[in-house]
């Protein structure tokens, strides 16, 4: 494919989508067709273990624009997209959901704001959708907190993202192994532009996040763009170091003036709280440790097993 042409290749990353990859393909394609933007879809099975690397197999045999990777695990929808991006040829990429939870019909918009110029053009949701209060509540902090370290506006951010081929190789540059897609393409400049979209309903399957491990997202994620838990480690330990000294000296005030209590809870209490307060920020500084130690593996961020199409 010619990289100097407007095509635009569209990323499906696909964990056990036997039932949507038919249905994602056939709306994408009528869609596309009916704009007519010329454009490859790659879908990316992230380790399924229903068939849907067969669907997409299947598929990619009569649709030549279809083209298919199978991953030999789950390696996550992030080294998906990643794996997706680094397959793309088109001269711009845009990245959904296979659930058709990010609707089809923005892309066109979002490939007309290409087209001006622009080179992120930002999916951002109107409504999360339907989820339960504690998701929505959990979800709210998340993306608070990650806007505060990062400087980066992540409120009701997306997956559902078209970039330009020159931010596409910026971010294929990046050496991380564990890279967070949607502070990356955000953090990697470029002119962009948000498009407000609204998740659509899940029609088929059930969603592959369980709060597990949607907190093990969070953390990974935090963690990876800001060393601010650390400080904030640091700071608890100034502040308890005050509060010692304070203890200190009104203990030896009362020692000396002869009030001095028995203070057996005092004490107990006192090394319970400190014993906790340290046990966390080992746990804090550990967790960079363990991210260190998985950077400087080098390990791949993921594995190709089969691949179909093109
Ligand atoms: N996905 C993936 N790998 C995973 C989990 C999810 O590639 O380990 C894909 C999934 O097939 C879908 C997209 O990521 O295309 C979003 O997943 P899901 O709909 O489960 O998430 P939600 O919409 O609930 O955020
Ligand atoms: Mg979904």
């Amino acid at each position: 494919m010619n990289p100097s042409n407007k095509t635009l290749s569209v990323i499906i990353p696909s964990y056990n989508e036997e039932a949507m990859i038919q249905t994602t393909f056939q709306t994408v394609k009528k869609i596309l067709s009916e704009s007519q933007i010329p454009f490859e879809i790659i879908f990316v099975d992230d380790g399924s273990r229903d068939r849907t690397y067969q669907e997409i197999s299947r598929l990619s045999k009569d649709n030549p624009e279809v083209q298919g990777i199978s991953f030999s695990r789950n390696f996550g929808k992030e080294s998906a997209i990643f794996a997706g991006l680094a397959e793309a040829k088109g001269a711009c990429c845009v990245i959904m959901d296979c659930d058709l939870q990010h609707p089809p019909c923005t892309i066109i918009e979002m490939y007309h704001l290409w087209e001006q110029g622009y080179e992120v053009v930002e999916g951002v949701k109107t409504s999360r959708g339907k989820e339960s209060a504690f998701h929505h509540l959990c979800a709210n902090g998340f993306y608070a907190i990650i806007s505060r370290l990062t400087h980066i506006d992540m409120a009701n951010a997306s997956d559902f993202k078209l970039l330009d081929r020159q931010a596409v190789d910026a971010l294929l540059a990046m050496p991380e192994r564990a890279p967070f897609f949607r502070a990356l393409s955000s953090w990697i400049g470029f002119c962009s532009i948000q498009v407000p979209f609204e998740v659509q309903e899940r029609t088929v399957g059930t969603s592959k996040w369980s709060m597990w491990s949607l907190t093990k997202y969070a953390i990974r994620n935090i963690t990876s763009f800001s060393g601010a838990p650390m400080q904030a480690v640091t700071l608890l330990g100034w502040i308890m170091l005050v509060f010692s000294l304070v203890l200190g000296i009104q203990s030896l005030y009362r020692y000396f003036t002869g009030t001095a209590q028995e203070g057996f809870t005092t004490v107990i209490l006192l090394l319970l709280i400190i014993g906790s307060i340290l046990m966390i920020s080992l746990g804090i500084i550990g967790h960079y440790i363990s991210r260190i130690y998985d950077e400087i593996k080098r390990r791949p961020k993921y594995i190709i097993s089969r691949r179909c199409g093109k």
